[in-house]
């Protein structure tokens, strides 16, 4: 899944894309409000963080506004050192899914960010499951028919993201776009790799196939291909 964080606070912004990083998420980090929303607009976002207090703009609120006018509906989680009751109703007016105040505990972070992530069909907790595969973001474990699947970070997040589309084909430039930042150099054959460490890991040993390819368009995951 990738993340768009835009906070002005160096030190903020790089502890927490460092943080998400260490949890599979790519995150991509800007610093100033005007940059931020052009980036926000171009979208391929799965999540926007966005600091409330951000220079170049009056208010990180319109990079929301914009963006939800442009007719994208990521979800968007606003940092905030205001906390007052009329501040949050502003916030939600303009089109933000919720918000955080300022400090904050890096588990409430995640927590929120899960939650946000989850699509409305999820109803049984935060775990994704397709045939007898399971995946839980939230403790990082990956099961088939019972037994724990050991995957790199980035195996993770690729499954993840596969399992979050499922029955769709996804292209190459799709799963760069959600599952690097924009400081990877990634080359549509990097992905063929991991896809194929995947593959070996989530589906050699077991006797059902979910990791299609689908000839000159990317990959399916899905239990009728
Ligand atoms: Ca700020």
């Amino acid at each position: 899944m990738r993340i768009l964080l835009i906070e002005d606070e160096h030190k903020i912004a790089q502890a927490l894309k460092r943080g998400l990083e260490q949890e599979a998420y790519a995150v991509d980090v800007l610093y100033e409000g005007i940059q931020g929303m052009a980036r926000a607009l171009r979208g391929n976002y799965d999540l926007l963080i966005l600091d409330r207090m951000l220079p170049g703009v009056a208010d990180g609120l319109e990079i929301c506004r914009a963006i939800r006018k442009a007719g994208l509906h990521q979800p968007v989680l606003v940092l905030t050192a205001k906390d007052a009751t009329a501040d949050r109703v502003d916030g939600l007016d303009d089109g933000a899914d919720d918000y955080l105040s300022k400090p904050f505990s890096f588990e409430e972070l995640l927590a929120r960010i899960r939650a946000l992530l989850r699509r409305p069909n999820q109803t049984l907790g935060t775990s994704l499951k397709v045939a007898d595969l399971e995946l839980r973001p939230d403790t990082f474990t990956v099961q088939r028919d019972g037994k724990t699947i050991q995957l790199s970070n980035k195996e993770f997040a690729l499954l993840e993201y596969f399992m979050r589309n499922p029955d769709r084909i996804l292209t190459k430039d799709q799963i760069i776009k959600h599952v690097w930042d924009f400081d990877a150099d990634i080359l549509p054959n990097t992905v063929e790799a991991f896809v194929a460490s995947l593959r070996q890991k989530v589906d050699r040993p077991f006797p059902q196939p979910l990791l299609h390819t689908v000839r000159g368009f990317g990959y399916k995951f899905t239990t009728t291909p």
